[in-house]
């Protein structure tokens, strides 16, 4: 049932008890106890309020497709960005709101003329999650274009933060794992160019070569677990024979062995770590390398 949360003078309608499997790409995981989608930054400061004043967590998500969400629901107000999606040019700066899609962003980068994401086109997901887990393909991670970005403390208090290229790793941010932050805008460094149809072929290149490798057969969160130091944790899961294994509804892809897939719809979040946690296991008897999940697990686990 919808509750109408008034903040002075923004309204923001607030559900309860909504499904979040439908809206995650691994369609796993139970409910958020309170949900919204704010549309602007007004809508935004009055969830974190309504948060605020009854001392609940608040937890945001974006595209929900590098986060496992627990089967027994997300505690408080979650926050969808979803709806939080604009795209705007100054000059050779794009400033994109952390709900776009990365899709959509590179897309009006390239209607603008300005390149140099498009290596990332295919990576489902927003701006923001992006940035947040510090995505990456093909050797280019998507800090390496951001200039600065804007963020929301809980009070609703909006303030800049310069990128700084040291504090950013391998799906790493200095965001990761902070959950008084959020990221409302970011704000990327591109390149002119005058040949946007060529960019925009090679863009939609670097999708049809996902699409080739079934990335988007069954519903999934792409890697699971980062590539350790010196090793692919695709071949080191595939050595052990792990391609195709199943428990419950969730199976290790048999046509990658570093993602989990949802193979008949049936799988739930517990299955998923169960065959997270089993992997990782037999990683460790057998070389001893203890592998480090690339998702987000959120919600009560
Ligand atoms: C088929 C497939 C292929 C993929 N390929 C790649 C790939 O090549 N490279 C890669 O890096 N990833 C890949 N991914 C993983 C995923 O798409 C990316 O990591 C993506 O950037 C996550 O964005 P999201 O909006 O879905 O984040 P979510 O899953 O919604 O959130 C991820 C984390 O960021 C936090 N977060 C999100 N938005 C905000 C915000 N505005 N403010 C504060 N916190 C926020 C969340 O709390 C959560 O902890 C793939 C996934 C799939 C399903």
């Amino acid at each position: 049932m919808p509750i109408n949360v008034s903040n002075r003078v923004e309204k923001i309608n607030l559900e309860q008890d909504v499904n979040l499997a439908k809206c995650s790409t691994m369609k796993s995981g139970g409910t958020a106890d309170l949900f919204c989608y704010p549309t602007d930054i007004q809508e935004l400061r009055a969830a974190l309020a309504f948060a605020r004043e009854r001392s609940i967590p608040v937890t945001v998500l974006g595209g929900m497709s590098n986060t496992l969400i627990s089967d027994e629901g997300i505690e408080g107000l979650t926050i969808g960005t979803a709806r939080l999606n604009k795209v705007k040019k100054r000059g050779n700066l794009l400033s994109v709101l952390a709900g776009t899609r990365l899709e959509k962003a590179i897309d009006g980068a390239i209607e603008e003329g300005l390149g140099g994401l498009e290596h990332f086109y295919g990576i489902p997901g927003t701006i923001g999650g992006a940035l947040w887990g510090n995505a990456g393909a093909h050797d280019h991670q998507i800090s390496e274009t951001v200039l600065f970005a804007d963020f929301l403390d809980l009070h609703g208090n909006l303030f800049r933060k310069q990128i700084i290229q040291s504090e950013f790793s391998y799906r790493m941010s200095p965001y990761k794992g902070r959950s008084d932050l959020i990221l409302y805008e970011v704000h990327l460094a591109l390149n002119p160019i005058s040949d946007t149809h060529t960019l925009k072929t090679i863009a939609l290149g670097y999708k049809q070569r996902r699409i080739e490798q079934q990335q988007f057969r069954h519903p999934s969160l792409g890697s699971i677990f980062k590539n350790p130091p010196g090793h692919k944790a695709g071949a080191l899961l595939e050595g052990l024979g792990l391609k195709g294994t199943r428990i419950g509804g969730a199976q290790i892809a048999p046509h990658h062995a570093n993602m989990i897939i949802n193979v008949d719809g049936s799988a739930t979040s517990t299955d998923i770590r169960n065959l997270i946690d089993m992997a990782k296991e037999k990683v460790f008897q057998k070389h001893g390398i203890t592998l480090e999940e690339e998702i987000t697990f959120v919600g009560r686990w």
